[in-house]
């Protein structure tokens, strides 16, 4: 696996990864780059190598963080005004893990504020830009020319979001596995337009203690990696339990290794019918029939499947996401932490300005929309109905698992990724509704999902295939996602 390839010394690959950095910052893939510190950490891997003790699977290898992680003496904003000035004293359990694990943290990925978006381009460091087409080359040691932009000025492609700036750190070379937030999608999708490995694992996996909350039932901390056997390092590296999160609950992926030579031999694998969306593109469509037939080829079984209730998933999460955001976000009132304006004259007025001052208008729509939904006379209307609808998409994986179904096979974007001219056109801004079509239901139903890049377009554009998974079935998701790549 790559990130266990230790040909070079800590600090040499810590350099490595800086110096990548320093060629793409156009590509504004961190927030913050902690590169001081991490040189402080590559040196001490470097003296355990020598003394032959690297502590752990990840000793020396360069990681991100998304910014909605806290990070003990470090920055988190989570792109947002509210947390320009917030350094948590604590790490979260996903970042403990990795640097008990060796990792040395290159920096804070950028996001969209708070997570909310699919395109990393609503955070106070402006937005992230897709290595793609973006004329640097994106395979480290290339000597083959792509396709350079050929777009307007002032325009690029956008990485997908909201962990945009982890995916485009890792496609770079700039961080060697990264850590994403996927509450709807956005390891996934930025890892689909970037082509890399994404997984979100099956909720309470991974524990969310010190991932700043934005739909707590929905929110699981995910992994990007350049290979699936990267992932899975990872994986077993932050699964497990932490009685910090009562969501939380054991693994048995401490010691998890993928075959070298993972089959597929005998699988069932379920092509959902109702994810053939409006809208999505010709060459999405393709690959995905090319990708099946493939599957079939090698000895799976490949059904189609009903999932009746995926069109509903996006409205379903449109209620959803906003009520548990209006409840999380009660906590930015500028009394405990984070920014304070006080220009008003009472206890009211500094919340209402400090919220209004230090979120953007797509959080604070949010916050407004899920309060509508919550109001005693719209809660049975919008919050209760929304539930069960939420609770019929998690049947619908139930059924497919129940009738023999191992994994689902689907796109995870409509198209590859998006100009930025285009991107901003749509009602993408507030959440990406439409492209977020393939993702969603598996946060609903809390199934692990992975994001597998297969190939470039004509364009240069990387094309992904999604496996989804039933719950726990993580380490299969991965080994197939391994066949695949
Ligand atoms: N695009 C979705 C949203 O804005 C997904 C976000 C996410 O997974 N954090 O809510």
């Amino acid at each position: 696996a790559h990130l266990k390839q230790k040909a070079l010394s800590s600090y040499e690959l810590c350099e490595a990864a800086i110096r990548r950095h320093e060629a793409i910052t156009k590509l504004n893939p961190f927030i913050m780059s902690t590169h001081k510190l991490a040189q402080e950490s590559a040196s001490r891997s470097t003296e355990r190598y020598k003394k032959g003790k690297p502590i752990g699977p990840l000793d020396g290898i360069p990681i991100a963080i998304k910014d909605n992680f806290c990070t003990a003496g470090i920055p988190t904003t989570c792109g947002s005004k509210m947390l320009q000035n917030y350094t948590p004293p604590y790490s979260a359990t996903v970042v403990q893990r990795l640097i008990e694990a060796g990792a040395v943290i290159v920096g804070k990925s950028n996001l969209d504020e708070f997570g909310m978006g699919s395109g990393t381009i609503d955070s106070t460091a402006g937005p992230s830009r897709n290595i793609y087409r973006s004329g640097i080359n994106y395979k480290l040691q290339s000597t083959v020319r792509y396709p350079t932009s050929g777009l307007a000025d002032g325009d690029w492609y956008v990485t997908g979001g909201s962990s945009g700036g982890s995916a485009v750190a890792v496609a770079a070379g700039a961080a060697f596995g990264a850590v994403g937030s996927d509450t709807g999608g956005s390891v996934r999708n930025p890892a689909s337009y970037c082509g890399v490995v994404g997984l979100k694992p099956s909720y309470g996996i991974v524990p969310r203690y010190g991932l700043i909350s934005l739909v707590n039932s929905m929110d699981v901390p995910g992994l990007f990696g350049r290979n699936v056997d990267d992932v899975a390092t990872l994986l077993s590296v932050v699964a497990g339990e932490d009685l910090r999160d009562s969501t939380s609950v054991p693994s048995n992926l401490q010691n998890l290794q993928l075959p070298e030579v993972p089959s597929i031999e005998g699988l069932v694998v379920g092509i959902p019918r109702e994810y053939h969306s409006a809208g999505m593109s010709q060459e999405v469509v393709d690959i995905w029939t090319k990708v099946a037939g493939l599957m079939k080829e090698q000895g799976a079984q490949v059904r189609e499947v009903s999932m009746p209730h995926t069109q509903y998933s996006i409205i379903c999460y449109s209620i959803l996401n906003p009520c548990e955001v209006a409840s999380n976000f009660t906590r930015y009132t500028g009394v405990e932490y984070g920014l304070r304006n006080e220009s008003g004259h009472s206890m009211e007025a500094m919340y209402a300005l400090t919220r209004s001052t230090g979120l953007s208008e797509v959080v604070r729509g949010r916050i407004l929309a899920g309060n509508y939904f919550l109001l005693r006379e719209n809660k049975e209307r919008y919050f209760n109905q929304a539930l069960k609808v939420r609770r019929l998409i998690s049947q619908d994986f139930e059924q497919a698992w129940s009738s023999g179904i191992d994994l689902l096979l689907t796109p995870v974007t409509l198209s590859t990724a998006i100009r930025y001219s285009e991107f901003v056109k749509t009602d993408n801004r507030s959440q990406a509704a439409d492209q977020d079509i393939c993702t969603q239901s598996a946060n609903m139903a809390g199934v692990p999902a992975i994001n597998v890049p297969v190939a470039l377009n004509l364009d240069g554009l990387p094309l992904s295939m999604q496996l989804m998974a039933p719950w726990g079935h993580d380490a299969s998701l991965l080994s197939t996602a391994k066949w695949i790549e």
